[in-house]
């Protein structure tokens, strides 16, 4: 079992070496004004994926999206909330709410509800087995105590509602959040795959309406909350109570797609190495009239697709070609909650059990050079662990040990990967400095001024682009990282 790691990793050929200038154009290019911020079903994406499809193709990889070609299709949702009338009732009788108070979305254009139950299900934890909530209107509280460890993010709650038979959703929100919140819903719906699990209408209310409602019902809000959050498997409480709504939405479907290239290995074409990042971005952020309007994404995420197209090359052109395929998947819609991501988890188009380790490659140039190694997802597979950390003691790398950079974990695509069972982390300097990163997170983070310029610091990520190539060339020979056991032919977990 150790012997694989005795084998001695040799400092990297200069050939395997990326620099900043090598990554330069490729992020001045996808950061420009011209791709206007890569939103999905944009001209930008068109301009994007035809990049990315170019650079591969010279690099050598194979197309792997569907049907042969360099895409596979994701189509998407966007619902954005139009008018709705609501009336709530609790024990026979009118609760008052204002417009105001509450946003109603429905999944089609109109969508008519009568007098629904409704149901308090507490902070969206998993529900007791057999439970069932069939044509309930749900109420759940967002604001979950942080010691909550079993909820999972919103869509994975919603999907387990709506997987029970929920008939709306409606989520509270503290007050200022819900305003907030609720203005950005009613400016632009949020994005889903179309195909996704969806109530028949999702809501959002401010919490001190959705107090009131609790209370015209005769119940106690704090001691409900209280059991909801003291065990899991707590049971929906039936409320006297009920919601009848008409919901008219604006529902715009539109097409994107993840680009999916591979590199066929040399020997165990049929295991691969994986490589993911996301080449979307926010699109045109601020409203008409705004001194710039476009959000570019030079770091978020042109940064991580400048350095899986330079990992390409350096693989596909190298002295040794790879005994493993390695597969790259650049993903559409990240930022609308890992979409393409989860896309490709749920229909490959290699199978998943042969990918023995994923590397998800997001917001590489945020500091300089020197930085130690951190992983995304360190403690979750011990045997891709040690042997990231080998690669990065081959390049003379420190690591950090610690699991801070772990609060990123469900919110970057290898997430869905992991949830698909791919063993799947995220390495490199980015997330070791986590004051750097705040800084980051807190400044130019989604916003215009995320923008390339000459000056742009990309030390650190060509030195995480390096850690790449060699991820890529390690975890692709057998020698050094046999085949878990949960990717060998014929062995499921
Ligand atoms: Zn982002």
């Amino acid at each position: 079992m150790f012997a694989p790691f005795l084998a001695a990793l040799l400092a990297p050929p200069a050939a395997d070496l990326v620099s900043e200038a090598d990554l330069r154009p490729h992020i001045a290019e996808l950061a420009s004004d011209a791709y206007e911020g890569r939103a999905p079903g944009t001209a930008g994406e068109g301009k994007a994926v035809g990049y990315i499809a170019k650079a591969w193709a010279r690099a050598g990889l194979q197309p792997a999206g569907l049907n042969g070609s360099w895409y596979q299709p994701v189509t998407l949702v966007r619902r954005t909330p139009y008018t709705s009338r609501a009336t709530w009732r609790a024990r026979g009788r009118k609760v008052r709410l204002l417009a105001a108070d509450y946003l109603l979305t429905a999944r089609e254009a109109k969508v008519g509800l009568d007098r629904a139950p409704l149901v308090f299900a507490g902070y969206g934890r998993p529900l007791p087995a057999g439970a069932r909530l069939d044509r309930a209107a749900v109420l759940v509280f967002a604001n979950a105590p942080a010691a909550l460890t079993d909820l999972g993010r919103a869509d994975e709650r919603r999907a387990r509602l709506v997987a029970a038979g929920a008939a709306a959703v409606l989520t509270a929100v503290p007050d200022p959040a819900f305003a907030a919140l609720a203005d950005a819903q009613r400016a632009r719906g949020p994005v889903r795959v179309a195909g996704d699990a969806a109530p028949s209408i999702e809501g959002l209310i401010s919490e001190s309406a959705a107090r009131r409602i609790l209370l015209a019902a005769e119940t106690d809000p704090d001691a409900l909350l209280r059991a909801a959050a003291a065990a899991p498997g707590f049971a929906p409480v039936p409320l006297k109570a009920t919601l009848a709504a008409e919901v008219a939405t604006r529902v715009q479907r539109f097409a994107s797609s993840n680009v999916v290239g591979v590199l066929l290995g040399a020997g165990r074409a049929s295991e691969h190495v994986a490589f993911t990042g996301h080449w979307d971005h926010l699109g045109l952020c601020r409203p008409a009239g705004a001194p710039d309007r476009i959000c570019n994404g030079a770091v978020d995420n042109a940064s991580g697709i400048a350095a899986m197209i330079e990992v390409a090359e350096r693989l596909g052109r190298g002295p040794r070609r790879p005994e493993r395929s390695v597969l790259f998947v650049a993903t559409t819609s990240e930022e609308n909650g890992l979409l393409g991501a989860r896309t490709f988890a749920q229909n490959p188009t290699v199978p998943l059990g042969s990918i023995v380790a994923l590397f998800n490659i997001d917001t590489l140039a945020v500091g300089p050079r020197g930085a130690p190694v951190a992983m995304v997802g360190r403690g979750r597979t011990p045997m891709l662990d040690a042997a990231v950390d080998r690669v990065a003691a081959s390049l003379d790398r420190a690591v950090d040990r610690d699991e801070e950079a772990n609060d990123f974990y469900t919110r970057q695509d290898g997430y869905e990967f992991v949830r698909a069972g791919v063993p799947a982390v995220m390495a490199g300097g980015s997330f070791a400095d986590m004051g750097r990163l705040q800084r980051f997170l807190r400044g130019t983070y989604h916003g215009p001024e995320d923008e390339y310029a000459p000056t742009m610091e990309l030390g650190g990520a060509a030195e995480d682009a390096t850690l790449h190539v060699a991820l890529g060339r390690a975890f692709a020979d057998p020698a050094f990282y046999p085949t878990p056991a949960a990717a060998q032919p014929g062995v499921r977990p």
